[in-house]
Protein backbone atom coordinates (compact mmCIF):
# COMPACT_ATOMS: atom_id res chain seq x y z
CA UNK A 1 0.00 0.00 0.00
CA UNK A 2 1.20 3.40 -1.15
CA UNK A 3 1.76 5.41 1.88
CA UNK A 4 0.33 9.39 0.52
CA UNK A 5 -1.97 12.07 1.10
CA UNK A 6 -5.37 11.95 -0.63
CA UNK A 7 -5.06 14.35 -3.87
CA UNK A 8 -5.81 17.84 -3.75
CA UNK A 9 -4.93 17.57 -0.16
CA UNK A 10 -1.68 19.01 1.15
CA UNK A 11 0.89 19.05 4.02
CA UNK A 12 2.67 22.34 4.86
CA UNK A 13 5.72 21.55 6.17
CA UNK A 14 7.75 23.22 9.07
CA UNK A 15 9.44 25.31 6.55
CA UNK A 16 6.33 26.95 5.20
CA UNK A 17 4.36 27.02 8.24
CA UNK A 18 6.31 29.98 9.41
CA UNK A 19 5.18 32.09 6.71
CA UNK A 20 1.63 31.00 7.26
CA UNK A 21 1.70 31.72 10.79
CA UNK A 22 2.56 35.44 9.80
CA UNK A 23 0.02 35.72 7.21
CA UNK A 24 -2.83 34.98 10.09
CA UNK A 25 -0.92 36.65 12.58
CA UNK A 26 -1.08 39.93 10.54
CA UNK A 27 -5.11 39.30 9.82
CA UNK A 28 -5.25 38.74 13.48
CA UNK A 29 -3.86 42.21 14.24
CA UNK A 30 -5.37 43.94 11.36
CA UNK A 31 -8.93 42.59 11.95
CA UNK A 32 -8.74 42.94 15.67
CA UNK A 33 -7.91 46.83 15.60
CA UNK A 34 -11.06 47.02 13.83
CA UNK A 35 -13.55 45.67 16.52
CA UNK A 36 -13.19 42.02 14.94
CA UNK A 37 -13.36 38.41 17.09
CA UNK A 38 -12.53 35.69 16.11
CA UNK A 39 -15.12 32.66 16.07
CA UNK A 40 -14.40 29.19 14.87
CA UNK A 41 -17.65 26.69 13.44
CA UNK A 42 -17.16 23.19 12.80
CA UNK A 43 -15.98 22.07 9.07
CA UNK A 44 -19.00 20.39 8.74
CA UNK A 45 -22.73 21.16 8.74
CA UNK A 46 -25.88 20.04 7.32
CA UNK A 47 -26.03 20.09 3.52
CA UNK A 48 -28.93 22.43 3.73
CA UNK A 49 -27.04 24.69 5.33
CA UNK A 50 -24.89 25.47 1.89
CA UNK A 51 -27.60 24.82 -0.45
CA UNK A 52 -30.01 27.50 0.85
CA UNK A 53 -27.48 29.96 1.29
CA UNK A 54 -24.86 29.84 -1.44
CA UNK A 55 -27.76 28.67 -3.72
CA UNK A 56 -28.62 25.30 -5.46
CA UNK A 57 -27.42 26.32 -9.17
CA UNK A 58 -24.46 27.46 -8.61
CA UNK A 59 -21.37 25.23 -9.39
CA UNK A 60 -20.45 24.79 -5.88
CA UNK A 61 -23.05 22.99 -5.43
CA UNK A 62 -23.78 21.31 -8.06
CA UNK A 63 -20.62 19.96 -8.57
CA UNK A 64 -18.01 20.35 -5.98
CA UNK A 65 -19.35 19.33 -2.45
CA UNK A 66 -18.19 16.82 -0.59
CA UNK A 67 -21.74 15.10 0.96
CA UNK A 68 -21.95 12.39 3.00
CA UNK A 69 -24.70 10.40 4.75
CA UNK A 70 -24.28 10.21 8.64
CA UNK A 71 -24.95 7.59 10.20
CA UNK A 72 -28.49 8.46 11.04
CA UNK A 73 -29.20 9.34 7.63
CA UNK A 74 -28.82 12.71 7.77
CA UNK A 75 -27.09 14.51 4.45
CA UNK A 76 -23.87 16.52 5.86
CA UNK A 77 -20.99 18.63 3.90
CA UNK A 78 -17.70 19.74 4.58
CA UNK A 79 -17.78 23.49 4.46
CA UNK A 80 -16.96 24.79 0.78
CA UNK A 81 -16.52 28.27 2.07
CA UNK A 82 -17.42 29.61 5.42
CA UNK A 83 -19.58 32.25 5.85
CA UNK A 84 -22.74 29.77 6.02
CA UNK A 85 -21.50 28.22 9.11
CA UNK A 86 -20.86 31.98 10.53
CA UNK A 87 -24.37 32.47 9.70
CA UNK A 88 -26.04 29.66 10.75
CA UNK A 89 -23.69 30.28 14.30
CA UNK A 90 -24.87 33.70 14.60
CA UNK A 91 -28.14 32.70 14.26
CA UNK A 92 -28.12 29.88 16.51
CA UNK A 93 -26.11 32.00 19.55
CA UNK A 94 -29.03 34.86 19.04
CA UNK A 95 -25.61 37.26 18.51
CA UNK A 96 -28.66 39.50 17.06
CA UNK A 97 -30.24 39.79 19.96
CA UNK A 98 -27.21 40.14 22.33
CA UNK A 99 -25.38 43.33 20.16
CA UNK A 100 -26.62 45.17 17.27
CA UNK A 101 -23.59 45.08 15.67
CA UNK A 102 -21.05 41.71 15.16
CA UNK A 103 -18.02 41.44 14.10
CA UNK A 104 -16.57 37.90 12.87
CA UNK A 105 -13.26 36.60 11.49
CA UNK A 106 -12.18 33.07 11.05
CA UNK A 107 -9.54 31.09 9.30
CA UNK A 108 -9.47 27.50 8.56
CA UNK A 109 -9.68 24.51 5.84
CA UNK A 110 -12.63 24.65 3.15
CA UNK A 111 -13.48 21.54 0.96
CA UNK A 112 -14.42 21.70 -2.58
CA UNK A 113 -14.22 18.57 -5.38
CA UNK A 114 -12.52 20.85 -7.93
CA UNK A 115 -9.72 19.64 -10.23
CA UNK A 116 -6.18 20.21 -8.40
CA UNK A 117 -3.87 23.02 -9.88
CA UNK A 118 -1.12 25.46 -8.85
CA UNK A 119 -2.76 27.30 -5.91
CA UNK A 120 -5.89 25.29 -5.70
CA UNK A 121 -6.38 22.35 -3.70
CA UNK A 122 -9.33 20.33 -2.42
CA UNK A 123 -8.73 21.39 0.92
CA UNK A 124 -7.65 24.62 1.32
CA UNK A 125 -7.65 27.29 3.73
CA UNK A 126 -9.47 30.59 3.79
CA UNK A 127 -9.86 33.20 6.24
CA UNK A 128 -12.66 35.75 6.66
CA UNK A 129 -14.39 38.34 8.25
CA UNK A 130 -18.24 38.87 8.50
CA UNK A 131 -20.00 42.04 9.47
CA UNK A 132 -23.42 41.42 10.95
CA UNK A 133 -26.04 44.72 11.29
CA UNK A 134 -25.32 47.74 9.51
CA UNK A 135 -27.23 48.21 6.34
CA UNK A 136 -25.07 51.72 5.77
CA UNK A 137 -22.65 52.40 2.95
CA UNK A 138 -20.20 52.99 5.73
CA UNK A 139 -19.65 49.43 6.83
CA UNK A 140 -19.02 48.40 3.14
CA UNK A 141 -16.66 50.53 3.19
CA UNK A 142 -14.95 49.95 6.25
CA UNK A 143 -14.65 46.25 5.50
CA UNK A 144 -13.01 46.91 2.40
CA UNK A 145 -10.74 49.59 3.83
CA UNK A 146 -9.69 47.10 6.53
CA UNK A 147 -9.04 44.33 3.73
CA UNK A 148 -6.64 46.68 1.91
CA UNK A 149 -5.11 47.33 5.22
CA UNK A 150 -4.43 43.94 5.54
CA UNK A 151 -2.95 43.72 1.99
CA UNK A 152 -0.61 46.75 2.67
CA UNK A 153 0.45 45.32 6.36
CA UNK A 154 1.35 41.81 4.59
CA UNK A 155 3.50 43.68 1.59
CA UNK A 156 1.46 42.07 -1.01
CA UNK A 157 -0.74 44.78 -2.47
CA UNK A 158 1.27 45.81 -5.21
CA UNK A 159 0.07 42.71 -6.82
CA UNK A 160 -3.58 42.99 -6.23
CA UNK A 161 -6.67 45.00 -7.96
CA UNK A 162 -9.46 45.97 -6.00
CA UNK A 163 -12.78 45.62 -8.13
CA UNK A 164 -16.03 46.48 -6.78
CA UNK A 165 -19.28 46.95 -8.07
CA UNK A 166 -22.98 46.63 -7.10
CA UNK A 167 -25.50 43.86 -7.89
CA UNK A 168 -28.64 46.06 -7.24
CA UNK A 169 -31.20 44.58 -4.61
CA UNK A 170 -34.90 43.11 -4.80
CA UNK A 171 -35.96 45.91 -6.42
CA UNK A 172 -33.79 47.04 -9.07
CA UNK A 173 -31.83 43.43 -9.81
CA UNK A 174 -34.92 41.31 -11.14
CA UNK A 175 -35.77 44.50 -13.65
CA UNK A 176 -32.01 44.37 -14.79
CA UNK A 177 -32.40 40.55 -15.41
CA UNK A 178 -34.86 40.68 -17.32
CA UNK A 179 -33.05 43.25 -19.31
CA UNK A 180 -30.04 40.55 -19.79
CA UNK A 181 -32.75 37.92 -21.39
CA UNK A 182 -33.80 40.87 -23.53
CA UNK A 183 -30.18 41.39 -24.64
CA UNK A 184 -29.02 37.74 -24.65
CA UNK A 185 -31.84 35.72 -26.33
CA UNK A 186 -31.40 36.67 -29.62
CA UNK A 187 -28.11 35.33 -29.30
CA UNK A 188 -29.02 31.87 -27.67
CA UNK A 189 -27.75 29.22 -30.08
CA UNK A 190 -24.46 31.29 -29.99
CA UNK A 191 -23.86 30.78 -26.52
CA UNK A 192 -22.21 27.53 -24.57
CA UNK A 193 -24.66 24.65 -23.33
CA UNK A 194 -23.98 25.96 -19.85
CA UNK A 195 -24.94 29.66 -20.34
CA UNK A 196 -28.33 28.61 -22.16
CA UNK A 197 -28.95 26.97 -19.01
CA UNK A 198 -27.79 30.23 -16.70
CA UNK A 199 -29.97 32.19 -19.30
CA UNK A 200 -33.11 30.36 -18.03
CA UNK A 201 -32.25 30.13 -14.31
CA UNK A 202 -29.96 33.17 -13.45
CA UNK A 203 -28.74 35.38 -16.29
CA UNK A 204 -25.91 37.35 -14.27
CA UNK A 205 -23.69 33.85 -14.10
CA UNK A 206 -22.93 34.17 -17.81
CA UNK A 207 -20.55 37.33 -16.95
CA UNK A 208 -18.83 34.08 -15.22
CA UNK A 209 -18.61 32.03 -18.10
CA UNK A 210 -14.70 31.46 -19.21
CA UNK A 211 -15.54 30.66 -22.97
CA UNK A 212 -14.43 33.06 -25.74
CA UNK A 213 -17.27 33.35 -27.47
CA UNK A 214 -19.80 33.83 -24.23
CA UNK A 215 -17.19 36.70 -23.17
CA UNK A 216 -17.50 38.25 -26.46
CA UNK A 217 -21.16 38.54 -26.07
CA UNK A 218 -21.62 39.29 -22.90
CA UNK A 219 -19.06 42.48 -23.38
CA UNK A 220 -21.63 43.88 -25.23
CA UNK A 221 -24.76 43.55 -22.59
CA UNK A 222 -25.68 46.54 -20.73
CA UNK A 223 -24.46 47.36 -17.39
CA UNK A 224 -26.12 46.93 -13.84
CA UNK A 225 -24.53 49.73 -12.88
CA UNK A 226 -26.48 51.75 -15.31
CA UNK A 227 -29.85 50.08 -13.90
CA UNK A 228 -29.63 50.52 -10.06
CA UNK A 229 -32.83 51.66 -8.77
CA UNK A 230 -31.85 55.20 -6.98
CA UNK A 231 -31.63 53.84 -3.64
CA UNK A 232 -28.94 50.95 -4.28
CA UNK A 233 -27.19 54.01 -6.41
CA UNK A 234 -26.75 56.20 -3.32
CA UNK A 235 -25.61 53.48 -1.79
CA UNK A 236 -23.01 52.61 -3.82
CA UNK A 237 -21.83 55.89 -4.33
CA UNK A 238 -21.50 56.50 -0.63
CA UNK A 239 -19.19 53.26 -0.33
CA UNK A 240 -17.02 54.78 -3.39
CA UNK A 241 -17.04 57.74 -1.85
CA UNK A 242 -16.16 56.58 1.61
CA UNK A 243 -13.30 55.08 0.04
CA UNK A 244 -12.00 58.00 -1.59
CA UNK A 245 -11.43 59.89 1.19
CA UNK A 246 -9.77 57.32 2.91
CA UNK A 247 -7.10 56.89 -0.10
CA UNK A 248 -8.38 52.92 -0.71
CA UNK A 249 -7.91 52.32 -4.50
CA UNK A 250 -10.83 51.28 -6.29
CA UNK A 251 -11.54 50.16 -10.07
CA UNK A 252 -14.78 49.74 -11.35
CA UNK A 253 -16.10 45.82 -12.77
CA UNK A 254 -19.94 46.16 -13.20
CA UNK A 255 -19.31 42.33 -14.54
CA UNK A 256 -18.64 41.16 -10.59
CA UNK A 257 -20.58 38.25 -10.49
CA UNK A 258 -19.79 36.48 -7.45
CA UNK A 259 -20.52 32.92 -7.90
CA UNK A 260 -22.59 33.20 -4.39
CA UNK A 261 -26.15 33.72 -4.96
CA UNK A 262 -26.50 35.49 -1.58
CA UNK A 263 -24.78 38.71 -2.91
CA UNK A 264 -26.88 42.26 -2.71
CA UNK A 265 -25.75 45.55 -3.82
CA UNK A 266 -21.93 46.04 -2.66
CA UNK A 267 -19.92 43.29 -4.05
CA UNK A 268 -15.66 43.17 -4.93
CA UNK A 269 -13.22 41.08 -6.08
CA UNK A 270 -9.26 41.31 -4.81
CA UNK A 271 -7.69 40.13 -8.46
CA UNK A 272 -4.25 39.78 -9.47
CA UNK A 273 -2.22 38.83 -12.61
CA UNK A 274 0.98 37.23 -11.51
CA UNK A 275 -0.79 33.46 -10.83
CA UNK A 276 -1.96 32.97 -14.41
CA UNK A 277 -5.74 31.77 -14.62
CA UNK A 278 -7.35 31.57 -11.46
CA UNK A 279 -6.81 35.32 -10.28
CA UNK A 280 -8.73 35.54 -7.43
CA UNK A 281 -7.40 36.32 -4.22
CA UNK A 282 -10.27 37.22 -2.94
CA UNK A 283 -14.17 38.46 -2.57
CA UNK A 284 -17.09 39.42 -0.52
CA UNK A 285 -19.72 41.71 -0.63
CA UNK A 286 -22.84 42.63 0.96
CA UNK A 287 -25.42 39.83 1.87
CA UNK A 288 -28.58 41.20 3.51
CA UNK A 289 -31.12 38.61 2.70
CA UNK A 290 -28.96 35.56 3.83
CA UNK A 291 -29.59 35.92 7.60
CA UNK A 292 -33.21 35.90 7.21
CA UNK A 293 -32.59 33.02 4.48
CA UNK A 294 -31.61 30.73 6.84
CA UNK A 295 -34.12 31.49 9.57
CA UNK A 296 -32.66 34.06 11.49
CA UNK A 297 -34.31 37.71 11.74
CA UNK A 298 -33.77 39.81 8.53
CA UNK A 299 -30.21 41.29 9.87
CA UNK A 300 -27.93 43.20 7.07
CA UNK A 301 -24.39 41.87 6.43
CA UNK A 302 -21.46 42.22 4.27
CA UNK A 303 -18.20 40.36 4.23
CA UNK A 304 -15.37 39.03 2.64
CA UNK A 305 -13.21 35.69 2.38
CA UNK A 306 -9.38 34.80 1.22
CA UNK A 307 -7.41 32.47 -0.43
CA UNK A 308 -4.78 31.64 1.89
CA UNK A 309 -2.87 29.45 -0.45
CA UNK A 310 -3.12 32.11 -3.09
CA UNK A 311 -1.72 35.20 -0.49
CA UNK A 312 1.17 32.48 0.08
CA UNK A 313 2.35 32.00 -3.24
CA UNK A 314 2.39 36.29 -3.62
CA UNK A 315 3.82 36.27 -0.31
CA UNK A 316 6.57 34.21 -1.47
CA UNK A 317 7.27 36.30 -4.32
CA UNK A 318 7.15 39.48 -2.62
CA UNK A 319 9.64 37.83 0.14
CA UNK A 320 11.28 34.73 -1.51
CA UNK A 321 14.00 34.67 1.50
CA UNK A 322 11.76 35.51 4.03
CA UNK A 323 10.08 34.06 6.83
CA UNK A 324 12.19 30.79 7.85
CA UNK A 325 13.32 31.41 11.22
CA UNK A 326 16.52 30.19 12.20
CA UNK A 327 18.11 29.21 15.52
CA UNK A 328 19.95 31.87 17.15
CA UNK A 329 23.00 29.77 18.86
CA UNK A 330 23.84 25.90 18.82
CA UNK A 331 25.01 24.44 22.02
CA UNK A 332 27.88 22.04 21.51
CA UNK A 333 29.46 20.06 24.10
CA UNK A 334 32.66 17.42 24.29
CA UNK A 335 31.69 14.44 26.88
CA UNK A 336 28.65 13.34 28.89
CA UNK A 337 29.17 15.96 31.76
CA UNK A 338 29.29 19.00 29.34
CA UNK A 339 25.88 17.32 27.96
CA UNK A 340 24.24 18.16 30.50
CA UNK A 341 25.74 21.74 31.28
CA UNK A 342 24.41 22.23 27.92
CA UNK A 343 20.97 21.21 28.36
CA UNK A 344 21.02 23.29 31.73
CA UNK A 345 22.08 26.21 29.46
CA UNK A 346 20.04 25.77 26.49
CA UNK A 347 17.05 25.63 28.74
CA UNK A 348 18.33 28.61 30.73
CA UNK A 349 19.41 30.98 27.93
CA UNK A 350 15.48 29.96 26.21
CA UNK A 351 13.98 31.31 28.95
CA UNK A 352 16.06 34.92 28.02
CA UNK A 353 14.06 34.28 24.43
CA UNK A 354 17.36 33.30 22.57
CA UNK A 355 16.37 30.71 20.16
CA UNK A 356 18.91 27.61 20.77
CA UNK A 357 19.66 24.03 19.30
CA UNK A 358 21.51 21.50 20.50
CA UNK A 359 22.41 17.84 20.05
CA UNK A 360 21.79 15.49 22.52
CA UNK A 361 24.03 12.45 21.68
CA UNK A 362 28.00 12.53 22.27
CA UNK A 363 28.84 13.25 18.66
CA UNK A 364 32.36 14.58 17.69
CA UNK A 365 32.96 18.36 17.88
CA UNK A 366 33.15 18.05 14.30
CA UNK A 367 30.08 16.92 13.56
CA UNK A 368 28.42 19.31 15.90
CA UNK A 369 29.67 22.10 14.19
CA UNK A 370 28.47 21.21 10.76
CA UNK A 371 24.57 20.70 11.82
CA UNK A 372 25.73 24.29 13.52
CA UNK A 373 26.63 25.47 10.50
CA UNK A 374 23.66 23.90 8.25
CA UNK A 375 21.37 25.07 10.45
CA UNK A 376 22.38 28.94 10.14
CA UNK A 377 23.41 29.71 13.44
CA UNK A 378 25.17 33.03 14.16
CA UNK A 379 27.13 31.81 17.59
CA UNK A 380 28.12 28.29 18.08
CA UNK A 381 28.58 28.02 22.17
CA UNK A 382 30.95 24.88 22.88
CA UNK A 383 31.29 23.16 26.06
CA UNK A 384 34.13 20.82 27.04
CA UNK A 385 36.02 19.48 29.55
CA UNK A 386 38.54 22.23 29.79
CA UNK A 387 35.67 24.98 29.80
CA UNK A 388 33.91 22.97 32.28
CA UNK A 389 37.07 22.90 34.48
CA UNK A 390 37.51 25.85 34.23
CA UNK A 391 33.88 27.39 34.41
CA UNK A 392 33.84 29.30 30.96
CA UNK A 393 32.36 28.42 27.40
CA UNK A 394 33.85 29.23 24.01
CA UNK A 395 31.80 31.58 22.21
CA UNK A 396 32.24 31.22 18.24
CA UNK A 397 30.98 33.77 15.93
CA UNK A 398 30.24 31.53 12.93
CA UNK A 399 30.22 34.74 10.21
CA UNK A 400 33.55 35.80 11.78
CA UNK A 401 35.06 32.64 12.49
CA UNK A 402 36.05 34.23 15.74
CA UNK A 403 36.35 32.31 18.80
CA UNK A 404 36.19 33.58 22.83
CA UNK A 405 35.78 32.63 25.89
CA UNK A 406 33.33 33.95 27.96
CA UNK A 407 31.85 33.24 31.64
CA UNK A 408 28.27 31.87 31.69
CA UNK A 409 27.06 35.33 32.70
CA UNK A 410 28.75 36.89 29.91
CA UNK A 411 26.96 34.37 28.05
CA UNK A 412 23.52 35.46 29.11
CA UNK A 413 24.40 39.12 28.76
CA UNK A 414 25.31 38.33 24.97
CA UNK A 415 21.97 36.44 24.51
CA UNK A 416 19.90 38.94 26.63
CA UNK A 417 21.82 41.55 24.51
CA UNK A 418 21.78 40.07 21.01
CA UNK A 419 18.36 38.04 21.87
CA UNK A 420 21.92 36.27 20.97
ZN1 LIG B 1 -20.75 30.25 -21.75
ZN1 LIG C 1 -31.90 48.61 -6.02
Amino acid sequence: METRAIRGFNDILPDQVKRWQHIEERARTIFEIHGYSEIRTPVVEFTDIFARSIGTTTDIVEKEMYTFTDRDGSSITLRPEGTAGVVRSFIEHNMYAKSPISKLYYMGMMFRHERPQKGRYRGFYQIGAELFGPKEPLADAEIIIMLWRYFEAIGISPFLRPEISSLGDENCRPLFKRELVKFFKPKRNELCEDCQKRLEQNPLRIFDCKKERCKEIAEKAPSILDNLCDECKEHFDLVKESLEKIGTPFVLNPRIVRGLDYYTRTVFEVTTEELGAQNAVGAGGRYDALVEELGGPPTPAVGFALGMERMLLLHEKMFPDGFKKEADAFIAHIGSEARNRAFLLAYELRKNGAFIDLDYEDKSLKSQLKRADKLGVKYTIIIGEEELRRGVLKVRDMRKSLEEEMSLEDVKKLAIKLKI
